[in-house]
């Protein structure tokens, strides 16, 4: 698959990208036509495995309700990598919110690495001067306080308040973006350790007030059962049924307010897996313990779809330890971030490295209910708002015109005449 850059759509200077799709019957998708994204709650479940909560999600009688609501609701991959030098959790954190990968694996340069590779607290800390190589590191607070938006940071373990130095009022950089929002690139900080409850209520708070346009929520519970107990342990199923509890009631709050749940997307992901062994994830060529879930989950959002089908330079890995010199690279943690970016319509963080790209995708449905037998509709994800349609009797013409669409930013509607056939493309806008 050709590489392209991850701008967001309708800031793309690119040469138009043409799809084509035949007339095929096809299932009815749903896509809400008010799906602009303007606030991400973006989640880790540290040492949450993939494989294990997958089974947990589909065991009959299932009681991890909001793992199976986001499984039913949203794109999710159970198969997601964690870094591929490092499955501990400070470093994949920071690469979750940098975009960096931990380490760069020869021939990449250094320069993409974050190189932060210690794993406990050293209150001193600044990625920016014990990363390596030494320098800045932007994150997704940077590219979204730089806008002018509002950011917060919940964390469940104290050690990660390295991220509040980092980019907090005395180390963040100066914002060159635009108009001057500042060096404390976190409007709001809360850190309890090992206790997400209050984090949890903060957020839920939040939402009744200036709801952040990015947060970022961390849940410890599961990692600290599976050093406690062992992953394979019952404990470890209970921690994760009660990070499910809370992802349950950050639902139900959003179900509450209809209008906050049709702008907000909830990504999730883990720090590592664990497992082998089993009071540990520190080895990352054991697959178990850099096999994470990847759930994106809210407004306009395909239900029920792999995750890694929403991108077109992400492939499902199988049981592969995958490098980042790979051209098939699988969706990560580090590769959250700049999905979160791409929903709120920012470029990506500055200087990062994993990029994934949202596949352009054109549907072509026929007998959708309510529409005559011989209507057609065309249907495109919200991702691709503001792209021009266009028809066309024949490929072997260029005679491309632009259609003027009947339904909602996403989709068209025209009747068909027998015989005929009709073809349509979507061109990126300029
Ligand atoms: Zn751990």
């Amino acid at each position: 698959m050709k590489r392209r850059s991850f701008l967001p759509p309708r800031k793309e200077s690119r040469a138009l990208r043409l799809l084509i799709t035949p007339l095929v019957a096809a299932g009815l998708m749903t896509v809400p036509a008010e799906a602009r994204i303007s606030h991400i709650i973006h989640v880790s479940v540290d040492g949450l495995r993939g494989d294990f909560l997958r089974a947990l999600v589909e065991e009959r009688g299932s009681q991890y309700f909001g793992f199976s609501r986001l499984q039913r609701e949203g794109a999710v991959t159970y198969n997601a990598r964690c870094d591929y030098s490092h499955s501990i959790t400070i470093p994949n954190h920071t690469s979750m919110l940098t975009g960096r990968p931990v380490i760069a694996e020869a021939p990449l340069p250094p320069e993409i690495q974050h190189g932060y590779t210690t794993n406990y607290t050293i209150i001193t800390d600044l990625l920016q001067e014990q990363g390596s190589p030494v320098g800045y590191k932007a994150s997704t607070f940077d590219r979204v306080h730089d806008r002018g938006l509002r950011t917060a940071l919940l964390l469940s373990k104290e050690k990660m308040s390295i991220f509040a130095r980092s980019w907090g009022p005395d180390h963040g950089a100066p914002d060159t973006d635009g108009e001057d929002n500042g060096r404390n690139k976190i409007d709001l900080t809360a850190i309890h350790e090992g206790n997400t409850a209050p984090l949890i209520n903060r957020l839920v708070t939040e939402m009744d007030g200036n709801f952040p346009a990015y947060t970022f929520l961390h849940l410890c519970d599961p990692d600290y059962a599976g050093h406690g107990s062992g992953w394979s342990s019952q404990n470890w199923r209970t921690a994760v049924k009660g990070a499910d509890t809370q992802l349950s009631l950050i639902l139900a709050a959003l179900d509450d307010r209809p209008v906050l749940k049709a702008s907000t997307a909830l990504i999730l992901s883990a720090d590592h897996g664990g497992g082998v062994p089993d009071y540990t994830h520190l080895d990352p060529e054991k697959i178990e313990n850099i096999t994470i879930p990847l759930i994106i989950w809210g407004a306009g959002i395909p239900a029920g779809v792999d995750a890694h089908t929403l991108f077109s330079n992400r492939t499902d890995p199988g049981p592969e330890r995958i490098s980042n010199t790979n051209p098939d690279q699988p969706l990560r943690n580090g590769d959250t971030g700049n999905i979160a970016m791409a929903l709120l319509g920012l470029p990506p963080v500055e200087g990062s490295f994993h990029r994934p790209v949202f596949a352009p995708g054109l549907e072509i449905l026929r007998y959708l209910p309510g529409q005559p037998a011989n209507s057609v509709t065309v249907r495109w994800p919200f991702y691709l708002t503001g792209w021009r349609l266009q028809r066309n009797a024949s490929l072997d013409r260029e005679t491309w015109e632009d259609v003027r669409i009947s339904g909602d930013e996403c989709s068209h509607t025209e009747q068909t005449l027998p015989g005929t056939r009709q073809f349509f493309r979507l061109v990126q806008p300029n």
